[in-house]
């Protein structure tokens, strides 16, 4: 590298299993899809990778074929093909390979949730194409100087470039979006993936005996990051450490914590085209119109002054919903509504199911993905439940506090970065914006939703919390900032 490279813009491949709008599961396709973008404004050429599953090959205009890779260990042939992602133009590098990608379902599970017997061969395609493109193996003019890797999906690509053949290579990025999930596959998966037996032992890919993916990428990249600060502090520990904890702890020096941004053109109350009725911090006469809407297409009771609790998540442990159905039956002993959108667990489901059953008109769970439906969620309810075990960012406390919608959220990872708990010196000092529980008991989520509920009942409060949020800069701006930052460091450092 060329010292004068560092001073020009980087370029960067960013190489992801999922991208808003196309197709989405969780945050990372948020993340995907206004990070490269917010880069770009900044002035860096970042262009994104994934896969062509159907909704990503649908989803796209003016595709245009670049090159045709054969004989790969994952598959004889597959196509990339450029184009632009919808919204922001962002320039996006597909990986048309049918008998990988071509399938129902979800980039990571069949229809009925059973995860694809080949994801290790599907990501190591994703891998493969991202380290190709990231070398002078390349077969396009555009060379990059980082791949920013993210989760488990494109783990590998640090292992690959590691042991590719030539000296001209990006160096490489790797963000945990995740460390629950870990990508792990049998030790003879390693063979299929064209990696060395070498690299199968703790100094390496091995986990436990087995080969993880994103442990290739937590050993082989140049720089790892993660979602939040405090989240990049709570992996290097037991518990949130899942395994990794050591080797996490011994890069602290090549792991930093930049915090989430959000896309604050999809998600305005002041311009929402979900909503019934925009509203802003001036005028929120929207906000209400938006909770009778909500209620009358929920099937809840029409009832303006009864508090509207949202809830929008996967239905799983992690985001600490079976506490939420604990806590449930007595906080509807009082005057309160209920609405929840999501899927996952189906025990979780029923068991949500099951409530709205008993409390016909007060509780209304809708099990599926509806990206409509949770705008209008965020704008019509009063309170936002988010009660997680752990969370790394977290979106939805955020686009809550966007909505004037403070949040109930449990101390944990960027949950505790991105809320500011209620007392009388956030108040005073205008910063206060949410609720925050210390303990993960049943106990601590119920006092705080109380908490919660009497300051709803103090009107000055309750318009100060709202202010107080709605004002927060949750842009990409300041994080997008710091990645660039990261990225000439990381060049800087390969010099
Ligand atoms: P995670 O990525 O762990 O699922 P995040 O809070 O980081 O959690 O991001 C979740 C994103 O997915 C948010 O944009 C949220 O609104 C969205 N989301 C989750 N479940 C649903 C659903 N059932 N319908 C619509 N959007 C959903």
């Amino acid at each position: 590298m060329k010292k004068n490279a560092l001073s020009a813009t980087p370029k960067v491949l960013f190489v992801t299993p999922e991208i808003y709008p196309l197709i989405k599961t969780g945050g990372l396709a948020d993340v995907s899809g206004s990070l490269p973008a917010a880069l770009r404004e900044l002035g860096a050429d970042v262009r994104v990778l994934v896969p062509g599953y159907p909704k990503v090959l649908a989803g796209i205009k003016n595709k245009r074929l670049l090159h045709i890779f054969h004989d790969l260990p994952e598959t004889d042939e597959a196509r990339l093909i450029s184009a632009k992602l919808p919204g922001s133009g962002v320039p996006l590098f597909i990986i048309d390979c049918p008998a990988l990608f071509q399938r129902d379902g979800n980039p990571y599970q069949d229809p009925s949730g059973t995860d694809w017997p080949d994801n290790a061969r599907r990501f190591a395609l994703l891998s493969r194409i991202g380290a190709i493109l990231a070398s002078d193996a390349s077969p396009l003019s555009f060379r990059p100087g980082i791949v920013h890797c993210n989760d488990w999906q494109s783990g590998i690509v640090p292992a690959l470039l590691h042991f590719a053949p030539g000296r001209k290579k990006a160096a490489s990025v790797m963000t945990i979006h995740n460390l629950a999930f870990q990508g792990i596959f049998p030790a003879q998966t390693l063979d299929q993936v064209g990696l060395p037996p070498e690299c199968f032992n703790m100094e390496g890919v091995e986990f436990y005996g087995n080969f993880s993916f994103l442990k290739a990428g937590l050993y082989y990249a140049g720089h790892i990051t993660t979602v939040s600060p405090n989240y990049a502090q709570e992996i290097q520990k037991e518990p949130l450490g899942f395994g990794m904890q050591g080797l996490l702890a011994h890069r602290s020096e090549q792991l930093t914590g930049i915090v989430n941004g959000i896309d604050t053109k999809d998600w305005n109350p002041a311009a929402d085209r979900h909503l019934v009725q925009t509203y802003d911090t001036d005028n929120m006469a929207g906000k209400a119109a938006n909770k009778r809407a909500l209620q009358e297409k929920m099937g809840l009771d029409p009832d303006p002054a009864i508090p509207l609790l949202g809830i929008i998540s996967r239905i799983t442990h992690q985001k600490g919903l079976d506490l939420l159905l604990k806590v449930a039956p007595h906080l509807l002993d009082e005057p309160v509504q209920i609405v929840l959108l999501g899927t996952g667990d189906a025990a979780l489901e029923e068991g949500f199911r099951k409530l709205a059953r008993a409390h016909p008109g007060k509780v209304a769970v809708l099990i599926g993905f509806d990206e409509g439906l949770s705008h209008l969620i965020e704008a019509g309810v009063d309170l936002f439940l988010m009660p997680s075990r752990f969370e790394p960012c977290g979106l939805n406390q955020m686009y809550s506090q966007r909505y004037g919608t403070p949040p109930v959220v449990h101390a944990t990872g960027g949950l505790s970065d991105t809320v500011v708990d209620v007392n009388p010196r956030t108040l005073a000092d205008h910063s206060a914006t949410g609720f925050v529980f210390r303990h993960m008991t049943a106990v601590d989520l119920h006092a705080c939703v109380r908490r919660a509920l009497a300051a709803y009942r103090d009107h000055a409060t309750w318009r100060s919390l709202q202010r107080n949020g709605m004002a927060r800069d949750f842009s990409w701006e300041k994080s997008a900032a710091d990645y660039l930052a990261l990225y000439r460091t990381v060049l800087s450092a390969e010099c």
